[in-house]
C-alpha cells in the first residue's frame, strides 16, 4: 500500500462523537487531545460495553452453573477469540489477559527468565520503554547474564548491521519494540525476527504503540511473543494481551498460581491448567477483557487501512507545519514511522511548553516518556510529544502550532 497516494474515506466528525471526552473544555478551550500515546481516548460504544457488563452481566467467570456466570464465561472468551482473531492468532489459547504490556513482558521475564544461566545474553534496543528494560535488566542482575543494547541512529533508526554482530551463541532472547513511543520509528519486525530464528532465537515484540496504528498479523510476523495495552487502543485500562507461540506457552514454567489455575489442588500435588488458564491467576479483569474486545470491534468497524492512512496523513502534515517553526527541531526523523511526533524547542523548557499549552486546552506529553536512555543519546532531557490518533484533524494541528507560536513569543 502506497500511503501517499491514498486518501482517508474516514468521516472524523462523525468519528469524534463517538468519544465524548472530545465534546468536554479544558481551561474554558475545547480539548485538543494529542497524547493518545500514552492513552487513548474510549469510544461510547467501550463505555456501553462496560456499562452493560456491570448492569445486566455481572458474575465472576470460569465458576459457575448459574446463568449469569455462564452467560459472562462464554462473553469473555468471544473477547479472547475476538483478540486472536484480530491478530490473527492461530489459536485462541495463545492469548493471555493481563493487566497491560508492562505486566505481560514481566510474565516473559520471570518465567522464561528461570532458565538464564550466568553469561547468558538479553538483546534489547535503545529506543525501549522503560517496561521492556527494567524486566531484563532486573533478570540479568539476578541471573548474572548480561543486557546487550542494539544502537539507533541520529535518525532515530536500527542499526541492522550492529544487531547482527550482538547476536552471539549466548543469546537468548531478543525484546523489541514495534513502534517507538517516543521517536514513532516503525521497526522492521518481521526481518529482525527472521534474523533471530535463523539462529533459533525466540523474539518477544512490544505492540504497545503499533497496535492502534496499524493491521497486526503475529503468524505472518512469526514472532514467539507479541504484547499490548487494551488503553493504547481505545479500550480500558487494566488489561492487555500476551501473545505466546503455543510451543513456548506450553513450555513455560508457572508465572503467578492460584484460583482459576488448577485442574486438581491437594497438598500432596496439584495439577494444573492447560494454557491459556495457567497463565492466569485469580479473577481476572472481566469488564476490562469485555471492553477490550469492544474497542477491537470498533477499530475494524473504522478499518485498520483507513486508519492507517489517515494518521499517515496527519503525520505528514504535522511534521510539516511544524518544522516551519523557528528553532523547533523533531527527535525522531525516521523513514518509517507512526504518528508519534517528539520535538523540542531551542532554549524553551518542554514543561513551560506543556503547561501553556495545556492553558490552550491542548494535551500533550513533556518529559522523558519513559525512555530515558533515548533522552541520553539525543542529549536532552525531555521532549514535547505530539502523538495522534484518528480522532485528530488537521484543524487540530493548525491550534497546536499556533498555540506553540504564542507560547514561544511568552516564554522569550
Ligand atoms: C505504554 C507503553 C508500554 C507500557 O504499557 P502499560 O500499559 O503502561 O503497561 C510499554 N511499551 C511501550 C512502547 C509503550 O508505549
Amino acid at each position: 500500500m502506497n500511503l501517499k497516494e491514498k486518501h482517508s474515506a474516514l468521516d472524523i466528525q462523525k468519528i469524534r462523537k463517538d468519544f465524548p471526552i472530545l465534546s468536554r473544555k479544558v481551561n474554558g478551550k475545547s480539548l485538543i487531545y494529542l497524547d493518545s500515546g500514552a492513552t487513548a481516548q474510549k469510544p461510547k460504544q467501550v463505555i456501553d460495553a462496560i456499562t452493560k457488563y456491570y448492569s445486566e452481566q455481572n458474575a465472576n467467570i470460569h465458576r459457575g452453573v448459574h446463568t449469569l456466570s455462564q452467560e459472562i464465561t462464554s462473553a469473555y472468551e468471544n473477547a479472547r477469540a475476538t483478540i486472536q482473531k484480530h491478530i490473527n492468532a492461530k489459536h485462541t489459547h495463545e492469548i493471555i489477559f493481563t493487566s497491560g504490556t508492562t505486566e505481560s513482558i514481566n510474565l516473559v521475564a520471570t518465567t522464561f527468565g528461570k532458565w538464564l544461566k550466568p553469561g547468558d545474553e538479553i538483546l534489547v534496543t535503545a529506543m525501549e520503554h522503560h517496561s521492556n528494560i527494567l524486566p531484563w535488566q532486573q533478570l540479568c542482575e539476578e541471573k548474572s547474564a548480561v543486557l546487550k543494547v542494539i544502537p539507533i541512529n541520529e535518525k532515530g533508526e536500527l542499526l541492522l548491521d550492529e544487531y547482527k554482530k550482538l547476536i552471539s551463541s549466548e543469546t537468548k532472547l531478543i525484546s523489541i519494540t514495534h513502534v517507538s513511543n517516543t521517536l514513532g520509528t516503525i521497526n522492521p519486525v518481521k526481518e529482525i525476527i527472521s534474523i533471530a530464528h535463523a539462529k533459533n532465537i525466540p523474539v518477544l515484540v512490544d505492540g504497545a504503540q503499533a497496535i492502534p496504528h496499524m493491521r497486526i498479523n503475529v503468524q505472518d510476523l512469526d514472532t514467539d511473543f507479541y504484547c499490548f495495552s487494551g488503553h493504547k487502543v481505545y479500550g480500558p485500562t487494566g488489561v492487555g494481551i500476551l501473545y505466546g507461540k503455543e510451543q513456548w506457552l506450553r513450555k513455560l514454567p508457572n508465572y503467578q498460581v492460584g484460583g482459576g489455575t488448577i485442574k486438581t489442588v491437594s497438598f500432596a500435588k496439584t495439577e494444573y491448567a492447560d494454557i491459556p488458564l495457567r497463565f492466569e491467576a485469580g479473577t481476572p479483569n472481566i469488564e476490562g477483557g469485555i471492553g477490550l474486545a469492544a474497542a477491537i470491534d470498533y477499530v475494524n468497524e473504522i478499518g485498520l487501512e483507513n486508519i492507517s492512512v489517515y494518521e499517515h496523513e496527519l503525520l505528514e502534515y504535522a511534521t510539516k507545519k511544524l518544522s516551519a517553526i523557528e528553532g523547533l527541531k523533531i527527535i525522531g526523523t525516521a523513514k518509517n514511522k507512526a504518528s508519534v511526533i517528539s520535538f523540542v524547542i531551542h532554549g524553551i523548557h518542554p514543561y513551560d511548553m506543556g503547561i501553556i499549552l495545556d492553558q490552550l486546552g491542548i494535551a500533550v506529553r513533556t518529559g522523558h516518556h519513559c525512555t530515558q536512555p533515548i533522552m541520553d543519546k539525543f542529549g536532552l532531557k525531555g521532549t514535547v510529544r505530539v502523538s495522534l490518533a484518528f480522532y485528530n484533524t488537521k484543524e487540530e494541528i493548525n491550534k497546536l502550532v499556533k498555540g506553540i507560536i504564542k507560547a514561544k513569543e511568552m516564554l522569550k
